[in-house]
């Protein structure tokens, strides 16, 4: 029996009324055991409220103004009552529920997934026209509580708290029997980076189906990450041998695939940017030799020839005005890593391998470098080669393995890539990467603006961001301007339950877990106020003295520095 929307609309009922992370799990558990094994696919990517795997266009392009057309379209209702409701309501897709009056219950998920599908991938003229009637037609068809979530769907604003963490672990349960293969489900979809297939293979073959994962072209695997150290020293007693110390640039990863003129490329959190970055992929189109590949990098602003910051190039993410910015702002891009070539996975090769078979395939240019760096096993060396790098103006350093097991892990922050970066080496000086959940009114001249803004660690056990650090300097004019525009959207009337807020850090106003900004902090100090860490120690944590640096576009809530890491930090700060 193919699923029934009606079952995934009473799933999502389900879930928003739950708070724990832990029965979220079990409920999630219990709705993929019942379906069948080919609907499991749909299911996955419809219980994230999204239509596919990230690295595919996911937008379905629905303003709310269209969707109130749809939901005018489908009730037979004047507009002016629908936006009477709206204000009442304050969600569109509870008044879609109000007005709805159908019960016929005929919806399956692949129906829905299908005019999802469809009205994304509507183009040309009368585009939004005919989005609107898909969604109108489906509403039509809807039950009461479909419609609610339909809308909620259609507007990307369907917020259940269910992350693919979440499904990681729900997969391993129904599909494997034991949450002892969690570990091992989550590597593979580092490898996939789709939900829905992991899924669906996982369903069919239970944990075997986790060997099938490989690397290809086209399909973006997670970046491979890098862990910190305190001291210079500590680089070597982690990684024992010769090192190869790479120049640390600081800008925005970039993952390029290529099969043969065809470039795509993408961003960190999997994102396609090719189009924001178009003499990137000309420089890849002519400066790499091989057929297919897949390599990694970074790009980086440049003017005179020398690299600007991580701010300017951030101007360049952009969906209008590509050509001009392209002109006021060039890029080039340092490439570190190959992953696949000619149509073999790399992934298990060791790092000197790697780096050898990629310079072999370079021609470089100015847009299109190879990463520099030296290699070594005396410390002096190291240290001198950093010294210059941060003389040029650069972040630091990236220490790598070279041994035979130096192999590129996706998705892992391990101990083969170690970051010592210039902030680092100033002392006790630390930059954590932390959510804003929310913000507190601002006073006198910052009126109109925030006072501090609320900000949270990521906690990858529970799926939970947790407060860390309330922030309230070294925002300038400008930031204060651009931080209140991107905030805007993310902007909740209450508290989602994902957001782990006690008293009395209670912020005036709440956002969605969404934006990321880079903070510089003195010390972590046990706090009785932040929950960072609470269910853990027994006691939060929270970071002194913190200034805001930067925001970061080019990384998403999970990719916030986490509760573990936290928690290790302050053990070291504190054990010496
Ligand atoms: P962080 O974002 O501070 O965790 O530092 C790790 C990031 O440094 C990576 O995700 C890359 O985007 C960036 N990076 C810059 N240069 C290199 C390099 N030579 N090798 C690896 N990563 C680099």
């Amino acid at each position: 029996m193919p699923t029934a929307f009606k079952n995934l609309a009473a799933l999502y009922a389900e879930l928003e009324k739950e708070t724990s992370y832990l029965k979220i799990r079990d409920i999630l558990v219990r709705f993929f055991k019942q379906i069948p094994r080919g609907d499991v696919k749909t299911a996955a990517y419809l219980s994230l409220g999204t239509v596919g795997p990230h690295y595919e266009k996911t937008e379905l392009g629905i303003a709310e103004k269209m969707a109130m057309r749809a939901v005018c379209a489908a009730s037979e209702e004047l507009p002016q009552k629908v936006k009477r409701l709206l204000l009442q309501k304050g969600d569109l897709g509870d008044v879609a529920e109000s007005l709805s009056s159908h019960g016929k219950n005929k919806l399956t998920i692949q129906k829905v997934h299908q005019t999802l599908l469809a009205v994304r991938d509507a183009a040309g003229e009368r585009s939004q026209e005919k989005k609107i009637q898909l969604i109108a037609k489906l509403l039509k068809q809807a039950s009461p509580t479909e419609a609610k979530y339909l809308v909620r769907i259609a507007l990307g604003k369907l917020r259940l708290g269910v992350a693919d963490k979440s499904l990681l672990d729900a997969f391993a349960l129904a599909f494997t029997g034991s949450i002892a293969n969690r570990q091992r489900i989550e590597d593979s979809y580092n490898v996939c980076t789709d939900i829905g297939w992991l899924g669906e293979s996982l369903a069919k073959r239970g944990i075997k189906a986790t060997e099938q994962f490989d690397i290809s072209v086209g399909r973006p695997v997670q970046s491979m990450l890098a862990q910190r150290v305190n001291a210079v020293a500590e680089i070597f007693e982690k990684i024992p041998g010769e090192i190869s110390a790479e120049e640390k640039y600081d800008g925005e990863r970039m993952q390029i695939h290529k099969n043969g003129d065809r470039i795509i490329a993408f961003s960190r959190r999997l994102e396609n940017i090719g189009a924001q970055y178009p003499e990137i992929i000309e420089a890849a189109r002519k400066g790499i030799t091989a057929k297919t590949a897949v390599l990694d990098g970074e790009v980086v602003a440049v003017k005179n020839g020398k690299i600007m910051p991580f701010q300017l190039l951030m101007q360049r993410r952009r969906k209008y005005d590509v050509e001009a910015y392209r002109a006021k702002i060039p890029t080039k891009i340092f490439l570190f890593d190959v992953l696949y070539l000619n149509g073999r996975s790399l992934l298990k090769k060791s790092y000197p391998e790697r780096k050898k078979l990629l310079a072999s395939i370079m021609r470089e240019s100015e847009r299109l470098k190879l990463a520099g760096g030296v290699t070594s096993a005396r410390i002096n060396v190291i240290q001198a080669f950093f010294e210059r790098s941060v003389k040029r103006g650069l972040e630091g350093i990236i220490a790598k393995s070279t041994g035979p097991d130096s192999f590129y892990r996706p998705g892992k922050r391990g101990w083969a890539w170690i970051k010592w970066k210039k902030e680092y080496a100033q002392g006790m000086r630390e930059t954590f990467d932390l959510v804003v959940i929310g913000s507190y009114a601002g006073k006198g001249i910052r009126k109109g603006f925030f006072g501090a803004l609320l900000c949270a660690a990521y906690n990858k056990q529970n799926g939970q961001f947790e407060t860390f650090t309330k922030v309230g300097s070294g925002f300038t004019e400008k930031d204060f301007a651009q931080l209140k525009k991107e905030l805007r959207p993310f902007e909740i009337k209450t508290k989602q339950k994902l957001l782990r807020v006690e008293k009395p850090m209670i912020p005036d106003t709440y956002y969605e877990p969404r934006l990321v900004i880079e903070v510089l902090g003195a010390e972590i100090t046990k706090s009785p106020n932040h929950t960072a860490a609470k269910d853990i120690l027994k006691t939060g944590l929270a970071l002194r003295f913190p200034r805001f640096i930067r925001i970061r576009k080019d990384k998403g809530p999970t990719d916030a520095t986490t509760i573990k890491q936290i928690i290790a930090l302050y053990k070291r700060n504190n054990s010496s």
